[in-house]
């Protein structure tokens, strides 16, 4: 059985604290690879202005280094909003039995029961969430916190014992860095070098993202 993570985001765009996650998460879960997923259309935010094939081709720049990683763009050739519920539908016939795990920042996590259909989401794969700044208590929905109590796990390792249902709380280096932090610094001609790989910065100046929209 294989441990496969799944990293969703809009990824506008990537930078080191989604490459962080992925890779922290890798080790302490031992994730033969790690699939990053952007989102076409995500349903919780607005448009993205910078369209979906320019933050998957950043994506693909920032993780070609990284032997564990690898761009995902089925959200990408499918209609309508991407839900994640239909991705891990898919990724689940792909992988009838492997372990599928979905990584989200904490921040995610606290209006994880808006998703939707977030009830089934358990049923396709496990959900390891890490900590995302600023950390503080968890502020949970009651609803939340009952599927907390139902279903998290403190050992690791119950993740390869079974292909979906627990969920891990992880915490990893906190890296308080936003792709809307990133789009603000282009957007007032400030250089967002340190956030995100060179290669992020060197294609977000060559097709001028950021600087009209953000
Ligand atoms: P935006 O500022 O546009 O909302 P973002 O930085 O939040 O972008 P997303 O693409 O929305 O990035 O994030 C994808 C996933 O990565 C989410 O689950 C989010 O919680 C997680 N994540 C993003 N940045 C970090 C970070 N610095 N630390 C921990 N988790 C993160
Ligand atoms: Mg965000």
């Amino acid at each position: 059985m294989q441990r496969i993570g799944i990293l969703g985001g809009t990824f506008n765009p990537i930078h080191y604290g989604h490459l962080r996650i992925a890779q922290e998460t890798a080790e302490a879960f031992a994730l033969s690879q790690v699939k990053f997923l952007p989102a076409a259309k995500p349903p919780l935010k607005t448009e993205p202005k910078v369209t979906a094939k320019q933050r998957a081709e950043m994506v693909q720049l920032a993780i070609t280094t990284n032997p564990l990683f690898s761009l995902d763009t089925r959200e990408l050739e499918r209609n309508g909003p991407s839900y994640t519920i239909d991705t891990l539908e898919s990724l689940r016939a792909e992988h009838p039995r492997d372990a599928l795990c979905l990584i989200i920042g904490t921040d995610a996590f606290t209006h994880f029961d808006q998703w939707y259909r977030w009830q089934h989401i358990l049923d396709y794969c496990h959900l390891i969430v890490v900590s995302r700044p600023p950390v503080a208590d968890l502020d949970l929905s009651e609803t939340l916190r009952k599927l907390l109590q139902m279903h998290q796990t403190h050992d690791a390792t119950q993740l390869s014992q079974h292909t979906h249902g627990l969920i891990a709380m992880h915490a990893v280096t906190a890296l308080d860095i936003s792709s809307s932090q990133i789009r603000s610094l282009v957007h007032a001609h400030q250089n967002p070098a340190y956030l995100c790989p060179d290669v992020v910065i060197s294609y977000i100046q060559a097709h001028q993202l950021y600087t009209d929209n953000l």
